[in-house]
């Protein structure tokens, strides 16, 4: 028997289908939804809308923006032949809160994980090895300490290394495993600054 309408399976199961959510809390999402003011409850379905028709990738490093061209990659004050290779727009805005790195980044979206099948291909590598043919002084490699995170910095280190351009890899002290948005920002500053050669 169902105990609800067909409107509020289908919230909850909208819900269930977001990451870390479960059909429980799936279920107090959705409640807690309806107990709201309607005003409320249309504002977040419109953030939901207006972020998602507004919002893409940047042109060049591929973050997510709502310009043609993200604010880093169109600013003239940055330095565009250091490039910071990070999995996630959220990295990418970690980095940013420390107010210390003055380069431009490269947001791969993702990381390569041969036991999940996501191969070279599946990330925005190609574009990155395509960006290298500018004037490009330095890569740093900022992928999460996880394997994956680890695996990706070899394979970007052995594709770029012969073209002669330095390649670096944030220092330990990022805790392994750890999601680099999590970190706080001094400890961010200091395997930025402590970043070896590969
Ligand atoms: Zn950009």
């Amino acid at each position: 028997m169902e105990y609800y309408s067909r409107q509020i399976n289908q919230l909850i199961d909208e819900f269930s289908a977001l990451p870390g959510i479960g059909s429980k809390t799936a279920q107090r999402l959705a409640f807690y939804i309806l107990g709201q003011p309607k005003e409320k409850a249309l504002a977040l379905a419109d953030a939901i809308k207006e972020a998602r028709e507004h919002v893409r990738y940047c042109k060049t490093c591929f973050a997510l923006t709502d310009a043609e061209q993200c604010p880093i990659c169109a600013s003239s004050e940055r330095d565009h032949s250091t490039i910071m290779v990070v999995e996630n727009t959220r990295d990418m805005a970690a980095y940013e809160k420390t107010g210390r790195y003055n380069g431009v980044y490269h947001v791969l979206h993702g990381a390569i994980s041969p036991m999940l099948g996501i191969g070279p291909a599946d990330i925005k590598l190609k574009e990155l090895i395509k960006r290298l043919e500018g004037d490009v002084h330095e890569v740093i490699i900022s992928t999460n300490a996880s394997l994956e995170g680890e695996t990706t910095a070899m394979y970007i280190s052995k594709l770029i290394k012969p073209a002669g351009i330095r390649v670096t890899r944030i220092a330990s002290g990022v805790p392994v495993g750890g999601d680099l948005e999590y970190i706080d920002e001094v400890t961010l500053l200091r395997a930025l600054e402590g970043r070896v050669e590969l």
